[in-house]
């Protein structure tokens, strides 16, 4: 695959491999570094998988002093990182480079402390996403932001990426729930940004680290808030004829003032695919659906619900299914998350992550099925409504370089379509290099050389994670911003 350029590897960090790795190995037990080719393949990609880089060695460090000794060592011998979580990113976030080091805090994977009293938990950036609700749910607390991929991903990723979930629509995104980051620099500086509270002093720095994508530090640690599971919630399932009037029934929701907890759409086809895998009780006889999940007392929701179908009404809904057991709802949000795992037992895909606003979900829909149709191609869409963040899961053959092209031409135009009726080119996977160059579609040159400075603030040499982000047209992709 060749659409997305990489930047030729530095020859003479590549000639002193062996010497690097020896210098990792000084640092770290022999477990935590992987040099051989073998082992270093599992991390050659992320779930970009069409595009793979074999990583310089890979180093797993077990505490926030490893990641320090280790970032130090690499500074002064100016060798490229990629910090690592999970390697579950979209948008090729974590794809190293060949002459990079991968950094990965798998093994800082400890809920360290949770303070109920205070309604926070502090954990090693390595701990799974569903790994902070597991150590709570017990006592009747959950972590709100909810990728479909929490079973895996880690609170390092979801930092890195910003990322947010199903449920998101009320409780916000992770930037929402992180009031304070352990982080090491890249000369090994340990920096604690944020605190355990709300407004920490000084700077408000965690708006820029929350969604830094691996380019300002290392996060060893994160001070999450918790929140007190609700007394109960109740996904619906409204099925309609068309894509165009489930689009249209949840701008007409938001736009009356009702924020269900979550508000997810599938197309016919998400649907078909889905519940061939799932048989989660989906409609298959609809154009396409609505997950709607609200919360409260029994009372609560009821009345909302009624609300909600009533809206629905003017929108043709054509059939309602409530679920009636927790059993039930459990297996329409299995479903769901397991909707791009389903796609990809079906076909290779390539997930976009445009935003619209929401009275333009209508229209965006209908044309990025056009759009996708006239390269003779097939798309499914099953995203997060409710922030009119959209997921056109775009099918082809990995095999077939030209039909990949034609996935990738596709999902640009998308993408573009989003900047143009006012969205923007990424809602929760970040840009990674996946979007890199679209990204002056959106910003300027201005924009981005004041992102750059940011930037280049935490990372003068422009080490951590480069030729992601940035355009390598523009001044990035390795060269410090000035
Ligand atoms: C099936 C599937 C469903 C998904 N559903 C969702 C969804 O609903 N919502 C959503 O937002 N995303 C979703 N994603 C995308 C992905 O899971 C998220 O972006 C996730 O947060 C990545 O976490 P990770 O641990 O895998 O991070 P990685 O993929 O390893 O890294 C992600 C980024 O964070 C940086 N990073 C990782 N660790 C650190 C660290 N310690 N310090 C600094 N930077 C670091 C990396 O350099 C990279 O830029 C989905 C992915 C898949 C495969």
């Amino acid at each position: 695959m060749t659409h997305i350029a990489f930047p030729t590897p530095d020859p003479a960090i590549l000639s002193r491999r062996g010497e690097i790795v020896a210098g990792l190995a000084a640092l770290l037990p022999a477990e935590c570094v992987i040099s051989s080719e073998d082992e270093r393949r599992a991390y050659e990609t992320d779930a970009l998988t069409a595009y793979r880089r074999l990583p310089l060695a890979v180093v797993l460090p077990r505490s926030t002093q490893e990641v320090s000794a280790v970032l130090a060592y690499l500074c002064r011998e100016g060798v490229k990182v990629v910090p690592r979580g999970a390697g579950t990113s979209l948008s090729g976030g974590a794809i190293p480079l060949e002459d990079a080091v991968v950094v990965g805090v798998s093994k800082l994977n400890r809920v360290l402390e949770v303070d109920y009293p205070n309604r926070v938990a502090r954990v090693e950036a390595g701990v799974t996403n569903l790994g902070v609700t597991d150590a709570i749910m017990g006592d009747g607390f959950f972590y709100a932001p909810d990728p479909s991929s929490q079973l895996a991903c880690s609170i390092a990723g979801n930092i890195g990426m910003n990322s947010g979930g199903a449920h998101c629509l009320k409780h916000g995104v992770t930037t929402n729930h992180v009031l304070g980051v352990k982080m090491v620099l890249i000369d090994g500086t340990v920096v604690d940004i944020g605190g355990a509270h709300l407004d920490a002093p000084g700077l408000d720095l965690l708006g820029v680290i929350v969604g830094h994508e691996g380019q300002l530090g290392v996060v060893t640690e994160a001070t999450v808030r918790i929140l007190r599971a609700t007394e109960g919630a109740r996904p619906v399932l409204f099925g309609f004829d068309t894509s165009e009037e489930a689009g249209a029934c949840v701008a007409d929701v938001i736009g009356n003032g009702i924020i269900p907890v979550a508000m997810e759409f599938m197309d016919k086809l998400a649907i078909e695919i889905t519940e061939a895998f799932a048989h989660a009780g989906y409609p298959l006889d609809v154009g396409a659906m609505l997950i709607v999940e609200v919360e409260g007392s029994e009372r609560e929701i009821d009345a909302q619900l009624q609300r909600i179908g009533d809206i629905a009404k003017r929108h043709n809904v054509r059939t309602t299914r409530q679920s009636q057991s927790a059993m039930e709802a459990a297996l329409i949000w299995k479903g769901r998350k397991s909707a791009f795992g389903a796609t990809g037992r079906v076909a290779d895909y390539i997930c976009m992550d445009g935003t619209a606003p929401l009275g333009q979900l209508a229209h965006v829909l209908k044309r990025t099925g056009e759009i996708v149709a006239e390269r003779g191609l097939r798309v499914a869409n099953v995203f997060h409504a409710g922030d009119g963040n959209m997921h056109p899961l775009i099918m082809y053959n990995v095999n077939d370089p030209a039909e990949q092209a034609k996935a990738e031409d596709a999902g640009n135009e998308i993408l573009k379509l989003c900047v143009e009726v006012g969205g923007c080119l990424t809602g929760e996977h970040g840009v990674g290099i996946e979007k890199r160059d679209l990204m002056l579609f959106q910003f300027t040159q201005t924009d981005l050389d004041q992102q750059m400075r940011v930037r280049a603030v935490f990372d003068p040499k422009w080490l951590l994670n480069p030729a992601k982000v940035f355009p390598l047209d523009g001044r990035g992709g390795g060269l410090s911003a000035s």
